[in-house]
């Protein structure tokens, strides 16, 4: 007998990137949005504290709504919850708990321990030699998780790729779960596919493109039936994941619809500006649909100019989990200033 459960002793906890206290870094390493959040997110949170006394709506009616809104959809085609990690976790919990997911071998680290934490099996499929998904080779008749763009290389799988996929999950009764935290710095997303396939799974997050990351609110798009299932999770967990002031500054952020264009246009400007400087200096960069570059280093690792990066105050991201990852670095693209720096600092580190 030992205090913890076996499950407390079986699980492989996820390892976040740093967020420093003390130091000031021009901070590249866990993709959040280098602009505040739209101006509305403060005048729609200003005066709530008396209302804080309590419990919010747990259905979080009024930003569902404006979810559906914008997004061409009913509310009942939204669930909400705090930060896409955990509509990810419940995700796992309501279409994969002792099921085989399948999901490429290079992604969002976060699915193999939610995998791990709800007893479902997780069969890595690899990416191919460019880093691209393999569609056929997740395709083993049973439900599969990608997250497009893809995590950490930034690349984009085309929708109609996706729609097979989608189709293949469908034939065989499975969820197909794309995970969109990226979707606002991609040239297309999933959307449209929600009017074919009822078993399809959209789960994004205002960390990124809403610069919210502080908040912690993510919502998950799909058939009534999908987020219904959902909502048992949810409530056989936390009735109330999404406190008050979550609820006001997402609403208004995801309304802000030009504010928040701008910025991710912004982002997207900047980073395409970095890859061209970094191909020009000869160092590979993978293209990207995201607000981060995968940038390849000289050499085997590249925690060294990782390291050197940290000595000049720039934090970005060095995965040392695979060989394959391992020659790589994930640049988060910040203002234009950041990246100038950042983008002078990486030619000086790599091209030796
Ligand atoms: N999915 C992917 C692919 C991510 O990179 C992240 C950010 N770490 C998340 C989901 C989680 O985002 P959040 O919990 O902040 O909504």
């Amino acid at each position: 007998m030992s205090y913890e459960s076996d499950l407390a002793l079986r699980l492989t906890p996820y390892t976040a990137g740093e967020q420093p206290r003390d130091r000031q870094f021009i901070k590249l390493n866990t993709n959040e949005n280098p602009y505040p959040p739209s101006p509305r997110v403060a005048e729609a949170i200003a005066g709530l504290t008396d209302s804080l006394r309590l419990y919010p709506d747990m259905e979080a009616t009024a930003l569902r709504e404006a979810i559906a809104e914008v997004s061409g959809l009913t509310p009942e085609q939204v669930f909400c919850g705090n930060g896409s990690d955990e509509v990810l976790a419940f995700s796992f919990a309501a279409f994969f708990a002792g099921r085989t997911v399948a999901a490429p071998d290079i992604t969002y680290s976060f699915y193999p321990v939610y995998a791990n934490l709800f007893g479902a099996r997780y069969e890595p499929t690899p990416l191919r030699e460019d880093f691209t998904v393999d569609v056929d080779g997740l395709m083993r008749g049973c439900p599969v998780a990608i997250a497009n763009p893809n995590a950490p290389t930034g690349r984009f799988l085309p929708i109609p790729e996706l729609r097979r996929l989608a189709a293949h999950c469908h034939d065989h009764g499975a969820v197909l779960l794309v995970d969109e935290a990226y979707a606002a710095f991609a040239p297309e997303n999933a959307l449209p596919l929600l009017r074919e396939f009822d078993n399809l799974l959209i789960v994004r997050t205002f960390s990124k493109s809403h610069a919210l990351a502080g908040m912690r609110v993510g919502y998950a798009l799909g058939s009534p039936r999908l987020i219904d299932a959902l909502r048992r999770v949810r409530d056989s967990f936390n009735s109330y994941p999404l406190d008050r002031l979550a609820q006001a500054a997402a609403r208004a952020a995801i309304l802000d619809v030009a504010y928040t264009d701008g910025c991710a246009a912004r982002v997207i400007a900047a980073r395409e500006r970095c890859r061209e400087r970094l191909e020009a200096a000869g160092i590979d960069v993978l293209p990207s649909a995201t607000n981060f570059l995968f940038v390849r280093a000289d050499g085997a690792d590249a925690s060294d100019a990782a390291q050197a990066l940290r000595e000049e105050g720039i934090l970005v991201r060095h995965f040392a989990s695979s060989a394959r990852l391992r020659p790589w670095l994930r640049v988060t693209v910040g203002t234009e200033e950041d990246m100038e720096t950042v983008t002078n600092a990486l030619i000086r580190h790599i091209c030796r």
